[in-house]
Formats: C-alpha cells, structure tokens, sequence
C-alpha cells in the first residue's frame, strides 16, 4: 500500500464513463457578459477577433433572463431596451455564428435571480419573500425584484425561455448564474410545498439540528436537483446533445451536494473569480481539487475576473498583470481551464486584453501537457459538506473550513502534492495512501467502518480535534466514532482558548515528527484542545501538554506544571497503516498563527504517515505550489512561484523570479524519460539525471509558472 503512487490505472477511470467528448475539447474559454445598453455600442467583430487571436476555444455569452439579448417571444422576458440599435437586432446570435463559424463551443447565459416591475405585477407569485412576509427588492438595483428559485418563475417561465433559446440557435449547452435562490424564501409556493413534502412550516431558525430547519436543507438540495434534471432535459430535448451547464459547486462550505453534482454535470467551472479578503492564489487551486474530488476526469474550468471583486465589486476594473498571471497559473497547474469573465462588452480599460492574450496563447502552445489524463500524489484531504453544514452551522468558516485552510498551507509550504475527497466518496480513497481528516467532526457510522477499513487494508490516517464525535446529522455522540482507530476516547470536554500554552518535543524519542525542530525543547501548543482518555497503549509521545500558564502579569509568567505525560499528538500503528491523531486544532492554529514550528510538525506527522517516498521533491527557496501530473505519453511537474510579498492576500504588483530549484520525480514503472523540456523558459534543464526510476534536474528560475514535460 504504502508504494502504490495513483497513476493512471484506478484514477483515470475515476467516474470517466460518461464524459463526454463535446466538453473534453475546448481548453480556454472566453466570457463575455453583455449589459443592457451594449447592444448597438459593443463591437461585435472586436470580440470575435479577440476571441481568434487568444486561440479561445469555448464561449459562454448572454442570451436572456434578466435581460434578453436576442428577439425572444416569451412574455415578459425583457428585451434590452437598445436591442434594435443593433443591426439586426441580435447581438446574442451574431455573437454566437461568429464564434461558431471559428469552431467554438458555445454555451448560452442566462441569469434568473431577478426581474423587472411589469413581470413582478403580472406575476408576484415569483417574486421572493423575506422573513416578515415582504416582497424582496434587488440589493443593487432597486427597480429590479429578486426571484424565488424554488417557484414557478424558474421552473415554468425560466424553463419557456432555455427552450427558446436551444430551440432558436446553435449553442451546445446553456449556463446558468445565480439560479438556486438568493437566500431562504418564505412566499407562498416554498410554504405550501414545503409543507406538502415535509408537514412543516418553514423554518425560523438556522439551527441545523431543528427539524424544520434541517428538512429544508434536503428538500431545497431536493428542489434544485429537480430544476436541474428540468432544464437539462427540456434543453437536451429542444436540442439533441445540448446541455444544462449550473453555475454550482464549491467545496464544503457549498450548500448543493457536490455527489449529485459530480454525477449531473457533464463539465463544472469553479466561479471564484478573483481574491476576497485573505486569498492566497492557491485558492484557485483549490477549488480545482474540490471539483476533481466529485467530476473524476471530467472536463473542469476556472473561471477569473480580470477587476477587482473585493469588497465593493468594481465590476468595470482592471487587476495588475501578475495578479492575474498567478491566478490563473495556479488554477492551470491544478487542472482548471481556464475562462475569463468580462462583464460588459463595451471596454473602459484595455490593459487586461494583453495579459489574457499571453496567458491564453501560452496555453495553447502547451496543450498537449496539460490534457492530463491523472494527477499523481499520495496523499489527500477529506472535505465534507455535511459537516460544515450540520456542525459548522453558522460558523462553518471557522469551526471547519480554517482547518482545512491550515493543511492546504502546510502542504503547499511542504511542497507534497495532494488531493481533496469528498467524505461521502471515500470508497475511492484507496488510491491514496494517506488520508487527512482536518475536523471532520461529522462522520456516519457507516463512513466510520471506511475509514477503519482503510487503515485496516494498510492505509494511514491523520485526524484532528473533533473528528467522528459527531454523526452526520450533527448529533453529537458519547465516544468518538474512530476511537478505536485513534487510541483514546473522548474525556468530555474541550478546554480553550488557551493562552500562553507550549508543546514538549521529547527529542529522545528520536521520532520522525519532530525533524528539524532539534533545537526547540518546546514549541506553541494550539488554541484548542479536546480531552481524551487514552485506552490503548502509546509506545512514544514525541509531543506532550505544557498547559497554560499566565502571560501577565510579567512577573506572573512561569510554568506551574513544566511538564506532563499528557500527549497532544496520538501515533500508532495497530491495524493495519498508520494513525496520527491531534487532540487539538493545530491545523487551525496554524491557519490564524502561522507558526513555522507548527508547519514542520504538520509535515512531519504527513511524511512519517505517508512511510515512504513521496512522488516528486522540490527542493530550493521559495513558497511553490507544487503538482503532478500524467499525460497519455508524458508526465509534468508544474511549479507555481507564489514567493511574493503580496502572497498571503493576493494583490501582486510584479512577479520575483524564483531562485534555481532542484526536481527529483519519480517516473512510472519501467518508463524512460525520451525528452525533458522546460515549457516557460523553453529549454533543456541542467543537470539532468536518472537512475533508479527516479529523474532529476534543476530549474533555474520560475517567473509564475513553469512546466518539466518529460515524454515517456
Ligand atoms: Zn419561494
């Protein structure tokens, strides 16, 4: 087990069985958002021209919902008003012959989520309704009204217009924005049908573990999937092979389940356009990997804003060059296509068009390496939606999401590559030798018996804090779920935050985790600690409890207790592969800390886990995000340079160039490397060589992205 790398066998026929070929061809798509007064002003011939010259194989352009861009005979779906100052009043369509002509593939956009005064007054019903019983208004636009999505607007009038539009033109799918509601609804529609299904009334509260409460959150998932499965079908029947294309999905703090996703969507773009708040441009990388998790070898984009989104929404801006470049990159080197979004098609700032046109065209020229067939990484962290939704509740963010945040960044700095499973997957997690469950506080019995049947075949496990102590409703439980696995059970309660608390590094033990940290007696514990009760025997404890002492005042500040045998970090090997298990919330400490010590410790506890080589090393200075991937002929080692001043939040001003790094990969059994060729700088890499399976060479610098293609 502890060799097995995931190569292309198991993992290239992950869910391969019904991608389909229409959505694996096109590599870079373009977006253009039309607004209402574009039509007779925005230069059709521009767009395409723009499209041809950035080698963009794929668009996705407004044609109707909010405001219609084609003569459309649906009642009440609003024309733009300037639609006839275009010549021939149908910009959506001449845009779409256009791009047809060139060989692209086209998908139609609609946008539901609001409508205009004369719709409302014909039809209030579909008009959204606040808590108190109000109608809703647009947020940004007063004159418009939000729309209910669980209603009849979408699933009658919505589904008139997907028809007219698959049965007018050419397009081979229709996408679709803001589609699954704006927030709960309590009109009268999601009352009665709420009650129909459930024999609740709506519920009043957030609290998931309230009846109402939780029922709504199946039937909403429920009604969505309906909607979904209506359009696809309508469309599909409109227009043979046409498809219904949701703007859906995240990881776990997405509401719509990403199984059901996986299993619907015949491709999926990660809609996170651009940083918000503190975004690190592995997040665009991330959502890869969430999508990855559910979509197997499906097609999958990254759709990016070349403005500013944060936190006003400057719509019509333009972001620096590198911004962009390592957006994008990093995306790319996850396996997202890229897309561009531009909203309006009249330009008030061109300097992104250059940008685009460089990343696009570089694409193009490296195509061929980047029609991955599988990635290659051993390890891979569990994301779980139920857990965000049912103990996460409205703190989601921080009780699980920031745990997750805290692995993804000890691996990035580790250099390991890695992938996300979605919990409700884990059948297929044997492909990895190595899982992390960062709080995946709630587990099922029945996820519990994978996981314990995981390790028992060999598998190693990682677990934090609260992990399995709940079922998947959120219930808590009187034992952890995976006690046997863990070693201890649960003491009863957790203590924290705790201030001024240390970890003891028992360097006798001479154990793997604490590699590197020889100099520290003690290091910082985390903020958070769960008290267990061990049961099992532990034959070292590399790391145990410092607790809390004050830190004021000064003359305050000594340790009470110097040292205890409490362990913080729970190793064995009883069953099968190995289990690390942290009492505690390190991962998410070291989310909000940063601590260097903590990120040692994380990477330690995953090398000595994982028990044996990793796939690939890289090995220089710098902050790389590091991945692996296969090809049908050839095999890639993408390194992306986030080393800049700007990295933990993301608005680069310049790239600074990499200094050089050494690459050991280790090739598939029984390959020989034909050529080695760096893709960006487009040369030979020094120094190569290879022996024992394993090649090596060094590159000299990486300004945002650079590729080692190696032909097999
Ligand atoms: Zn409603």
């Amino acid at each position: 087990m502890n060799r097995r790398h995931f190569l292309s066998s198991a993992g290239a026929s992950l869910l391969a069985a019904d991608a389909d070929t229409r959505w694996d061809r096109p590599m870079r798509w373009s977006q253009l958002t039309l607004v209402e007064n574009d039509p007779g002003q925005f230069d059709v011939a521009f767009w395409l021209d723009y499209f041809r010259r950035i080698k963009s194989d794929a668009a996705c352009l407004s044609a109707g919902g909010i405001v219609a861009y084609y003569p459309t005979k649906v009642p009440l779906h609003h024309r733009s008003q300037w639609l006839d100052r275009h010549a021939g009043g149908d910009p959506f369509g001449d845009l779409l012959r256009g791009c047809k002509k060139m060989g692209m593939v086209v998908i139609a956009r609609t946008d539901p989520h609001a409508i205009h005064e004369d719709a409302a007054r014909a039809h209030p019903e579909w008009i959204a309704v606040d808590e108190s019983g109000r109608p809703r208004r647009h947020g940004s636009d007063p004159s418009l009204w939000i729309t209910c999505a669980l209603g009849s607007y979408n699933f009658e009038f919505m589904t008139e217009v997907h028809r007219e539009i698959a049965s007018l033109y050419e397009a081979d799918g229709i996408f679709t924005n803001r589609w699954a509601g704006s927030g709960m609804c309590y009109c009268a529609s999601c009352a009665r049908v709420f009650r129909a299904e459930s024999g609740l009334d709506l519920p009043r509260t957030n609290d998931p573990l309230d009846p109402a409460r939780r029922q709504h959150i199946l039937w909403r998932d429920k009604r969505l999937f309906e909607l979904w499965r209506l359009w696809d079908g309508e469309i599909g029947k409109t227009r043979p092979g046409s498809r219904y294309i949701a703007n859906a999905g995240g990881g776990a703090l997405s509401s719509l389940d990403m199984v059901t996703i996986g299993q619907l969507a015949p491709t999926l773009f990660a809609d996170r356009q651009a940083r918000r708040g503190l975004a690190t441009p592995w997040e665009a990388g991330k959502n890869a990997k969430e999508y990855r998790a559910t979509m197997g070898t499906k097609a999958i984009g990254g759709i990016f804003s070349v403005g500013v989104e944060e936190p006003y929404r400057w719509k019509d801006s333009v972001q620096s060059d590198a911004e962009i470049r390592i957006w994008v990159a990093d995306a790319a080197a996850n396996g997202l296509r890229p897309w561009f979004t531009k909203f309006s098609g009249t330009l008030y700032d061109r300097r992104w068009l250059k940008t685009v046109e460089e990343i696009y065209t570089r694409h193009a020229r490296w195509e061929k390496y980047l029609r991955n067939t599988a990635p290659v990484a051993n390890v891979a962290v569990v994301y779980s939606q139920q857990t965000s939704t049912y103990y996460g509740a409205g703190r989601a963010r921080q009780k699980v999401e920031d745990h997750t945040l805290g692995w993804y960044q000890a691996l990035v700095e580790a250099r390991i590559p890695f992938e996300l499973v979605h919990d409700r997957l884990l059948d297929g997690a044997g492909r990895f030798t190595t899982l992390i469950l960062p709080n995946i506080a709630c587990l099922s019995d029945a996820q519990c018996a994978q996981l314990r049947d995981y390790v028992r075949k060999g598998g190693n496990l990682i677990a934090t804090f609260e992990t399995s102590l709940y079922d998947e409703w959120g219930a808590r439980r009187g034992n952890f779920g995976l006690a046997e696995l863990f070693g201890v059970d649960y003491g009863g309660r957790i203590e924290g935050p705790m201030r001024n608390a240390y970890l003891t590094l028992h360097h006798e033990t001479r154990h793997a985790v604490l590699k590197g940290l020889e100099e520290a007696p003690r290091i910082i514990h985390a903020a958070n600690r769960i008290l267990v009760k061990p049961v099992a025997g532990f034959a070292v404890k590399p790391v145990t409890l410092i607790p809390s002492y004050p830190d004021l005042p000064m003359e305050m500040v000594y340790p009470r207790e110097p040292r205890t045998d409490i362990a913080e970090l729970y190793l064995s090997q009883r069953q099968g592969g190995r289990v690390a298990y942290f009492p505690n919330d390190l991962d998410r400490t070291f989310w909000e800390v940063l601590s260097p010590d903590h990120a040692l410790l994380l990477r330690n506890t995953v090398d000595w886990a994982a028990g044996s080589d990793r796939p690939v090393y890289v090995d220089g200075p710098g902050v790389v995000d590091v991945t692996l991937w296969r090809q049908n002929t050839s095999m890639t080692v993408h390194l992306v340079n986030l080393t800049n001043p700007m990295f933990m939040k993301g608005p680069y001003r310049e790239l600074v160039p990499l200094p050089p790094q050494r690459v050991r990969v280790k090739l598939p059994d029984g390959a020989k490397p034909r050529r080695v060729h760096l893709l960006a700088a487009d040369r030979t890499p020094a120094g190569i060589n290879f022996s024992a399976g394993w090649l090596s060479c060094t590159v000299p610098t990486v300004g945002d992205h650079e590729i080692v293609a190696i032909d097999l």
